[in-house]
């Protein structure tokens, strides 16, 4: 079942970003429904009406958001009924429920929410627990046409309450499956590369390379007859991609490296501090998103001076002097001055040029040493991460926290 998703309104201008299609996408890739397309179009009856027709040309589901409101500028059911060439028909029932929503607020009810009883014939409704909108749902000839209001937490309540359980009921032959995989560590050409030697896919699998700052998303889906099917054909494939790239992978689903990391570090008893120079105190910040980090984070210092590097982490000034902030030797001082500082099981370091300036002929933007000190050794490892200041930053902090995942699990 093919599906379009049309996002209606000031969209178009870009005064408003629209999240509204990225959340209901999710929720029918979820049901096993393809999002063929997804269109926006803004308040113009003529644009509209093209819009909805091409759409029901060529997608079964479609559903919209937007324009269901009260004012003039909301014409999304005038637009409707002039496609599906019905009328717009009084909800006596409908006016009573708007004007005891409005006295419960204490409030009397403008006369233009009367429009919002206006419904087109024939179709069904979806109550709006948060709003006046209603959700409206016609059906016609093969195709399913579903609008909702454009206000996002009303249209998240019609979707889950309403619009997900009828798709589900009309989608009942076919069996999804979705496991997602997250990877950290490793660039997607090269998973794709080590994940597709010797291995097919099977016919209803499919992978999709989903990559983030946090490392790369691997998501499995397979549809078939029934549940056990399609799972036993996802387990299937990730049973192959286990074998191949398993080192890379740190969770799964809504796993976050942080929570994993931290998780670890509960498991296993032991504490963790951060000497941050040119994260500036992000990689403390990441760590301490995860609820419960208290358990194992004591602390960090941001040494992103080096007058703090020298007097709070006690490196040797003769390392600056001699290799430079950003050296593998100032890292792996930094990390365990850190750990004997705050007396922790681990210490991660942070030093490096996030740019844009900084960089020299050998020392580029982006040169970044992160080190990592424990109760058995130092060490610290160079990366280059690229030219942008945000994704530096961002990768550094990714990179500690995998080389503490990888330490503590003894991998490589
Ligand atoms: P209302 O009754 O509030 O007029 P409506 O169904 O007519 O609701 P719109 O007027 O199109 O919806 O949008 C209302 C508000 O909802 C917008 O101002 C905007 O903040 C938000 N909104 C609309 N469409 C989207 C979208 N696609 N993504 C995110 N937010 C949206
Ligand atoms: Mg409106």
């Amino acid at each position: 079942m093919d599906c379009e998703i049309i996002t209606i309104g000031e969209l178009v201008s870009g005064h408003r970003v629209d999240t509204n299609s990225a959340y209901i996408a999710r929720q029918l890739t979820r049901l096993g429904i393809n999002v063929k397309y997804k269109s926006s179009v803004g308040d113009s009856m003529s644009a509209m009406e093209e819009c909805f027709r091409l759409a029901l040309r060529r997608a079964k589901i479609i559903i919209t958001t937007g324009g269901l409101g009260p004012t003039d500028d909301d014409i999304t059911k005038k637009a409707i009924v002039k496609v599906f060439k019905r009328n717009l028909i009084f909800n006596e029932d409908i006016l009573e429920d708007l004007k005891e929503r409005f006295a419960k607020r204490g409030l009397e009810m403008p006369a233009i929410n009367q429009n919002q009883a206006l419904l087109p014939q024939g179709a069904t409704l979806f109550p709006n627990k948060h709003g006046s909108a209603l959700g409206i749902c016609i059906s016609e000839r093969g195709r399913i046409f579903i609008s909702l209001p454009g206000v996002p937490f009303e249209m998240k309540q019609i979707m889950t309450d309403e619009v997900v359980p009828y798709l589900k009921e009309l989608n009942q032959d076919q069996a999804l499956k979705i496991v997602s995989l997250k990877t950290i560590g490793i660039i997607e050409s090269k998973l794709a590369e080590m994940i597709t030697d010797n291995f097919r896919l099977g016919q209803n699998v499919k992978l999709a390379y989903l990559p983030a700052p946090s490392g790369i998303e691997l998501r499995i889906s397979a549809t078939a007859e029934n549940e056990d099917e399609a799972n036993e054909a996802v387990q299937k494939t990730i049973r192959e991609i286990e074998a191949r790239v398993g080192r890379y992978i740190f969770g799964r689903e809504d796993d976050t490296l942080e929570a994993v990391v931290g998780q670890l570090l509960v498991d296993n008893d032991r504490t963790l501090a951060v000497a941050e120079s040119c994260t500036g105190g992000q990689l403390g910040m990441q760590i301490t998103v995860t609820p419960g980090s208290s358990k194992y984070f004591l602390g960090g210092i941001i040494s992103y001076s080096n007058d703090v590097k020298i007097e709070q982490l006690k490196v040797d000034q003769n390392i600056i002097e001699k290799h430079g902030a950003v050296s593998e030797e100032c890292a792996m001082a930094m990390a365990k001055g850190c750990r004997e500082l705050f007396n922790s099981d681990y210490a991660l370091s942070v030093t490096g040029i996030a740019g844009p300036d900084g960089g020299t002929e050998d020392k580029l933007v982006g040169l970044t040493y992160i080190g990592l000190s424990s109760i058995h050794d130092t060490f610290a490892k160079e990366f280059n991460f690229g030219s942008l200041r945000e994704i530096n930053r961002s990768r550094a902090i990714y990179a500690a926290l995998e080389m503490l995942r990888r330490n503590i699990l003894d991998i490589e």
